[in-house]
C-alpha cells in the first residue's frame, strides 16, 4: 500500500497553510486505502483566508482586463503542464475512471480558463448617455469583492474551475472550500495558479467539514458573495447562513433530469444516450439522466436495449484504461443509492440489471436499470446520484410533459424526437436551466449551466456566470452646472 501523503489545510496568500484542526484521512474509495492526511482547518483558519482575500482584492481587481487575462492564459498553460499529475489526484480521491478524468475533466476545465481569460477583457453593458438630458449617466461593471465559496465532491476539479475562474476573471479574490471527502486536485489547483502568477492571496483555499469551514465561511461578514455547488438541503443552510449578513448567494443544486422518449424517437439513439447519461461520473452527477419517461410503443424495446448496453461496461480499476466506470464516492453513499434501489425494488419495480452489492473492497455499485417505476416512488422524485436509471411509460405527449415537470428539481432535462415541433415543445415547456434534444450531457463553456426551481439559481460558465461575480454601478454625472435644479421645486420651490 502505497504512503498517504501528507497535504497542507489550505493555501493562503501564496503559500501552505498548516491548521490545528483534527486529523483527516482522504481515502481512494476503489481501494479503501488511505490517500492522504491532513489536518482540517477551523473557524479561525477562515477569519485568517478571508483577511488573506480582502488584502488582495482591491489590486487584483483594478488590475486591468488584459492583465487578468495574461494571468488566466499563463494558468491554462501551467494546467495544461500538469494534466496528468491532476488527473491521477482526480482518480485517486474520487475512484472515477482515468478516461473520465482525462477525456472530460481536465480538457473541460482548461477550456473554461481558457474562455474566461477572454471573457475577461469583454464586459459588456449598456451605453453611457444622457438619459435624463441633463446628466451623463454610465454602468460600470465591479468585482463583487471577496467570494466564500463551497464545493461538492462529485467532480471536484470541474466544480472548483467553474467556481473560481469566473471570480478571477471579474476580479474577484476568492476562498473555497472543498469536500473534504475530496481536496487533492483543489490544494494543486490554487498552488499551479501561484506558479503561474496570481499575486498572493487572490485565490485561498481551506480544507475543512461543512459544518465547521463551510458554515463559518457562508456566515462570514468579511464575504461579499457565496458561491455554493452541492445539494439542495445543504444549500438552502448556506442561504440562511448568509442571509444574517445579507450576502448575495448563487447555489447551484440537486437534479432529477428527466430523459423523455417520444415515440418516433431513434431508438438506438435514445439507447446509448440514456446508458451514458445515467452512467457518467457513476452517475454522481447533477445532470445525469434519472427518469427515463419513455412512449408505449418504444418501451420495451428500450429497457432491452438499455440493459444490453448497460451489461457491456467494464466496472473496475478506475487505473485501467480499459474501465468503463469506476466506483461510487464512499461507502455510506453507496449504502445510500443501495438502499434506494432495495426500497424501489420492494415498493414494485422491477429490477432489470443490476442492483447487487459486489464482494471485496472499495465503493463499487453495477450499472442499475429498473423499469415500471410508479410516479410516487421515493426513486422516482429523489435525487440517487448513482448508476441507476428508473424507466416508466407516459402515455401521450401531454402526459410526457407533465410527467418531466412532476419534480421539484429544474436543472437538466433530455427528450428525444425526430418531430422539430415536438423538440420545439420540449424546449419550452419543461422547466429546466437545459433541455437537450437527442443528447444529454454535453455542457460548453460559452453557454450558461445553472439551475431553477429547487436546483438553485444563478448560473455557472459562459459569460452569464461572469456576472454572478459583478456588481452593477450607475454613476450619474451633472452636466449642467446649475445650482437650482429643475427637479427641486418637488422639495422646494421658493
Ligand atoms: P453536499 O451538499 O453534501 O456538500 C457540498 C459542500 O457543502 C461540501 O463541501 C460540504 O462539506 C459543504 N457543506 C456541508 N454542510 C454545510 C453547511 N452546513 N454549511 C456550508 N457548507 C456545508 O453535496 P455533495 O454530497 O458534496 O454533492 C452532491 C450534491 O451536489 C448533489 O445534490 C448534486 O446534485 C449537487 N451538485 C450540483 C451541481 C450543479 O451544478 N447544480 C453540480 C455538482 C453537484
Amino acid at each position: 500500500m502505497p504512503t498517504p501523503a501528507s497535504l497542507p489545510t489550505g493555501w493562503i496568500d501564496g503559500a501552505a497553510h498548516k491548521g490545528a484542526g483534527p486529523q483527516h484521512t482522504v481515502l481512494n474509495p476503489a481501494t479503501d486505502d488511505p490517500v492522504a492526511t491532513l489536518a482540517l482547518a477551523d473557524a479561525g483558519d477562515v477569519d485568517i483566508a478571508v483577511a488573506s482575500a480582502r488584502a488582495a482584492q482591491h489590486d487584483w481587481g483594478t488590475a486591468t482586463p488584459a492583465e487578468r487575462s495574461e494571468v488566466l492564459h499563463r494558468y491554462a498553460a501551467v494546467l495544461r503542464d500538469h494534466v496528468d499529475e491532476l488527473a491521477a489526484e482526480e482518480v485517486s480521491h474520487t475512484g472515477r475512471s482515468i478516461r473520465l478524468a482525462t477525456e472530460f475533466d481536465l480538457p473541460g476545465s482548461i477550456d473554461n480558463v481558457d474562455f474566461f481569460a477572454g471573457v475577461a477583457r469583454n464586459l459588456e453593458g449598456k451605453a453611457s448617455g444622457e438619459y435624463s438630458g441633463d446628466h451623463t449617466s454610465s454602468i460600470r461593471h465591479e468585482p463583487a469583492g471577496v467570494v466564500g465559496s463551497i464545493s461538492p465532491w462529485n467532480y471536484p476539479l470541474q466544480m472548483a474551475i467553474w467556481k473560481v475562474i469566473p471570480a478571477l476573471a471579474a476580479g474577484c479574490s476568492i476562498v473555497l472550500k472543498p469536500a473534504e471527502q475530496t481536496p487533492l486536485t483543489t490544494l494543486s489547483l490554487a498552488r499551479l495558479a501561484t506558479e503561474a502568477g496570481l499575486p498572493d492571496g487572490v485565490f485561498n483555499v481551506l480544507v475543512g467539514t461543512g459544518a465547521d469551514v463551510g458554515s463559518a465561511i457562508s456566515g462570514h461578514p468579511g464575504v461579499d458573495l457565496v458561491t455554493f455547488t452541492g445539494s439542495t438541503a445543504v444549500g438552502r443552510k448556506v442561504a440562511e447562513q448568509a442571509a444574517k449578513n445579507g450576502t448575495r448567494v448563487q447555489l447551484e443544486l440537486g437534479g432529477k433530469a428527466p430523459f423523455v422518449v417520444f415515440d418516433d424517437a431513434d431508438l438506438d439513439a435514445a439507447i446509448h444516450g440514456a446508458v451514458a447519461g445515467s452512467l457518467i461520473n457513476a452517475g454522481q452527477d447533477c445532470t445525469a439522466a434519472t427518469r427515463a419517461i419513455v412512449a408505449p410503443n418504444l418501451y420495451d424495446d428500450f429497457v432491452a436495449g438499455v440493459a444490453e448496453v448497460m451489461a457491456s461496461v467494464k466496472v473496475g480499476d478506475p487505473t485501467d484504461l480499459a474501465t468503463d466506470m469506476g466506483s461510487l464516492s464512499s461507502h455510506a453513499h453507496r449504502d445510500k443509492v443501495a438502499g434506494m434501489v432495495d426500497r424501489a425494488v420492494a415498493a414494485g419495480a422491477r429490477l432489470v440489471t443490476g442492483g447487487v452489492r459486489p464482494d471485496g473492497p472499495g465503493c463499487f455499485y453495477p450499472p442499475t436499470l429498473l423499469a415500471d417505476v410508479a410516479e410516487d416512488a421515493e426513486i422516482y422524485r429523489d435525487e440517487v446520484f448513482g448508476p441507476v436509471l428508473a424507466v416508466s411509460k407516459f402515455t401521450d405527449d401531454d402526459d410526457a410533459i407533465r410527467r418531466a415537470n412532476d419534480t421539484v428539481y429544474g436543472l437538466a432535462a433530455s427528450a428525444w424526437t425526430r418531430d422539430l415541433y415536438r423538440a420545439q415543445r420540449a424546449g419550452r415547456e419543461i422547466k429546466a436551466g437545459c433541455v437537450w434534444i437527442n443528447d444529454h450531457i454535453p455542457i460548453i463553456s460559452e453557454m450558461p449551466h445553472g439551475g431553477v426551481k429547487a436546483s438553485g439559481f444563478g448560473n455557472d460558465m459562459s459569460t452569464y456566470s461572469l456576472d454572478e461575480y459583478l456588481t452593477i454601478k450607475h454613476v450619474m454625472s451633472d452636466i449642467t452646472a446649475v445650482a437650482q435644479k429643475p427637479w427641486h421645486r418637488t422639495v422646494f420651490s421658493g
